[in-house]
This record gives C-alpha cells, structure tokens and sequence, in this order.
C-alpha cells in the first residue's frame, strides 16, 4: 500500500502547475493539483490570452482608418466594448475547459480549493481535508502589485481589467513595463485619453534604449500621454466617481480609471511556507535550485512563484523539467539564456540577447547594425511610422548576440530569427540568407 495518498500535489493549475502535473502523470505519478481560482491560471485567465485578443480587437481601430487609403468604405464602422469582453471572455471559458480536460485525460484529480502546505508531506484543502504527498510542488504564480498608499485601493490591476462594465472616458495606467505600455496601446486605440504614469525616468528597462524611445515617440505622437518621476502621494475618489490622483509634487491628475501595473509579487503569502521552514527571497520569491527543489527535499516550485523569468513559456519548461527529472528519470534543468520576449505595445516591440547597452558593457569589439524604415503597407496608408531593427554583434565573427525591433508585427518576426541567434549564427548567415521580398523581415538579412 502507498505510503502517501498521491506521489505528486501541485498547487496551482497555471502555466507551470498544469504542466507539471501532466507530464508527471504520464511518466505513470499519481497527481493531483489544487486550483483556487480557474484552471488555466493567469496566462489563460487574465493574462497573456485575453489581452493578446484585446490588442487584436484594439488594432482594428488603425486598421479601419488605414483601409480607406486602399479603397475601402469604412463610414459607419463602430466599436462595441461589450462585445469585445464577452467575446473575449467565452473565449478563455473555452480555454479554461480545454485545459480541465487536458488534467481530467491525464487522469489528474482536480480539487476546485484553496491549498495550504502544512508539512514536508502534506497540504490542507480550504474545505478541511488534509492530503500526503510524496513530492509538493508550488506553482502558485504571482500577483499584482499595488503600493502602500492612501486611496490605492481605488485603483484597479490587470485581475480586473478583462471585465470593465463600459470603458472608461479617462485613464491613467501606472507603470513602465510591458503590462502598462500594452494597456496603454490598447486603450489609447479604443479611444480612451491615456496617461501612462512611472516614477521613473525611463519605460521598459529591460529593453534596447533606441527601440524604447521609438516606441516614446510613436506612443505620444498617437496621443499617449506619458509622464515620467511621478511618485504617487495619494488618491482620492469623488462623489461623482472621478478620481484625483496626487503626486508627490503637488501635481494632480484627473482621471476615471487608475489602472496600476507596476509589477507582480510572486505569490506566496498564506501557503505557510514560513511555518515549515521553505527559504523564501526578500521578493517573497521561493527560492530554489537549478532543479526547482527547495531547501526541503520534499518540496519543489516553479513559474513565477520562483521569481526567475516571469513568463509562460518559462513557467512551462520548468513544469515540463521538474516533471521529467523527478518522475521521468530525466534529470534536466532550463536554459535561460536568448530568451525571446515581446511587448505587444502599438507598434509591437521584439527583442532576444543583449541591448547595446548591455554588449558594450560586457564586450570590447561590439557593432551594431540598423534598419529604419517605414514599413510598405504604412507608405500607402500615409502613415508616418518608421520601424527600427536593431542588430548587436560582437568579435571578429561577428556573432549576433541581440536583435531588437520595433515595428508592426515584429513579435511574429522575431521567434524565427531567435532561433539563429540562440544557435549562434554570424551576421555573415543573416547576410547569406537570401530576402523574402516584400516583406519587412527581410530588413534582418539587408541590415546596414
Ligand atoms: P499562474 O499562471 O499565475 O498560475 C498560478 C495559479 O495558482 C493561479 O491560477 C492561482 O489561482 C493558483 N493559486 C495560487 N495560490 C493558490 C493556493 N494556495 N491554492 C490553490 N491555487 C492557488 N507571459 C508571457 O509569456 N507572455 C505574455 O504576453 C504575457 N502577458 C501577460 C499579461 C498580463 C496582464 C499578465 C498579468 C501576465 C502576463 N504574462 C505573460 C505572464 C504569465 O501570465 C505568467 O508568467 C504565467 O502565467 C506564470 O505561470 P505560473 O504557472 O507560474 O502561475
């Protein structure tokens, strides 16, 4: 007879959770996971799914107007937001059962509860049941962060964001990373006033300085309001429902939706992690090893709970590698390094490797090479919006160690080169590449 009631409990049916478990499961573990919320978790749920669908729907906006320049009558198209959301919504409510069938196939036991750990071995479900396990694994995700300041709680974060009643006239979005130059794309083309607030001096620090500052000047130039070193003093709400957003300097901004994307806390607060003694960082990250173990054997984390790369794809490979080492007897870790990343800000911005920045502070013989141009479908459409492709190499051989690029699509366009740059090519192989013309990929094997 088994010792524990199953060989593997996950908490959480997110990117990594969900993962894991099959995988597990199909090296013949006896899984089950927990799910407080709804299974898909926070990609599927209220993240990169929904609001990829938001940008689509927002884009269409640009794309009316610039469908006139090619002969189309357009007069009398309208927006509906609530079409938009619950067309949206059922989409992910079709996800989300994809992905409890996915579990249900893999013969993975489903408990729609809170967890709690309350041991090495075992865990407490918020309807009371204790349950033993052989092997935990965290994959609790994170959550949005709001600050600790008066009248915070009048603003809204991305949880609610996917479900507005009607879109507001005003809005201000706090933040500087991808999450608030999404939303503020988004928004500004559905016709809302944005105001994209940081208090630093600089957007999306992880990004080539020259594509951030395209991305700058496109935003305002399309009506963007964005303000740089605001600090947040307080916030008020009005009778009328309006909010009054007060800066550490004494200067105010109106608004009627305060939206805060400021980053997200890995999320590992009430599991009683400190209680059984699992490590955590100052973040509030757990910590762990190249193997996702932490300092109890027992007990495992992945995803964004662990503060690595805040990702899917990465919460996935970690699921995928725990699962194989632990219950497949294939010991394996994730590769960090390339990893491709993307803003879907309106134009999108794309990237792998090292900014320049980045290469000429760890590299002696660094080269760049550019591409700006206006892309051929934004010529005819009189629209004055120039891409920048940003190549960064480095030693004699000349091997691409980033690729950045600002311009329509250059999400789609990036996975492809990213393979060539993770495998290590030249910018001799881009240049040997021949061009697939006319399109704007193809501005990657003609850089200057
Ligand atoms: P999650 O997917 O967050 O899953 C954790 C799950 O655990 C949740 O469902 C939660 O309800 C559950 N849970 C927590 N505590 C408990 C408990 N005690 N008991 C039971 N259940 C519990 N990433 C990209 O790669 N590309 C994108 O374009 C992108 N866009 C994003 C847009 C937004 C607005 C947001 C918020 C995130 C976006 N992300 C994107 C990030 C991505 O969603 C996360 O990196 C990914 O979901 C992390 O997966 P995870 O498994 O670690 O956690």
């Amino acid at each position: 007879m088994a010792e524990f009631d199953y060989d593997l409990f996950v908490i959480g049916a997110g990117s990594g959770g969900v993962r894991a478990s099959r995988i597990a499961a199909s090296h013949g573990a006896r899984v089950a996971i927990a799910e407080e919320h709804r299974v898909g978790g926070t990609c599927v749920i209220r993240g990169c799914v929904p609001k990829k669908l938001l940008v689509y729907g927002a884009h269409f906006a640009e794309d009316i107007q610039d469908a006139q320049r090619f002969g189309w009558d357009t007069k009398g198209a309208s927006f509906d937001w609530n079409i938009l959301r619950d067309n949206v919504a059922a989409e992910v409510n079709r996800l989300e059962g994809l992905y409890g069938q996915t579990l249900g196939n893999n013969k993975v036991e489903v408990f729609h509860e809170r967890a709690v750990i309350t041991g090495p071995n075992s865990v407490r479900l918020s309807g009371g049941r204790e349950i033993t396990a052989t092997t935990i694994l965290i994959a609790t995700g994170a959550w949005p962060s709001v600050p600790v300041i008066p009248g915070a709680g009048h603003g809204i974060t991305s949880n609610e964001v996917f479900s507005l009643p009607k879109l507001p006239k005003r809005a201000v979005i706090a933040g500087g990373g991808y999450i608030a130059n999404e939303f503020a794309g988004i928004f500004n083309e559905l016709g809302v006033k944005v105001n994209l607030v940081t208090h630093g001096d600089r957007v999306l620090r992880s990004y080539d300085d020259e594509i951030v500052d395209r991305l700058v000047d496109i935003s305002r130039h399309k009506g963007i309001d964005i303000r740089f070193n605001f600090a947040f003093k307080s916030i008020t709400k009005r009778d009328d429902g309006t909010l009054l957003l007060e800066g550490n300097d004494g200067k105010t901004i109106e608004t009627d939706l305060l939206l805060w994307a400021i980053g997200r806390t890995p999320h590992s607060t009430g599991l009683n992690l400190e209680q059984i003694g699992v490590e955590l960082g100052k973040d509030g990250s757990v910590k762990v090893g190249d193997d996702s173990r932490t300092n109890i054997p027992s007990i495992y984390a992945v995803g964004d709970v662990t503060n690595r790369v805040q990702l899917t794809p990465i919460a996935i490979r970690e699921g995928h590698a725990f699962a194989d080492s632990v219950f497949g007897n294939k010991p394996r870790t994730v590769n960090y390094d390339y990893i491709p990343t993307a803003v879907f800000s309106n134009p999108p911005i794309a990237s792998v490797g090292m900014t320049e920045a980045e290469a000429r502070a760890e590299y002696d013989d660094v080269k760049v090479y550019k591409s700006d141009f206006r892309a051929m479908k934004n010529v005819l459409a009189d629209r004055n919006e120039r891409a920048l492709y940003k190549m960064v190499v480095a030693g004699s051989e000349e091997r691409v160690i980033g690729l950045h690029l600002i311009g329509p699509d250059s999400g789609e366009i990036l996975q492809a080169a990213a393979i060539a740059v993770k495998a290590g090519l030249t910018k001799q192989d881009f240049d040997d590449t021949v061009a697939l013309h006319p399109s704007m990929s193809e501005e990657l094997v003609l850089m200057k």
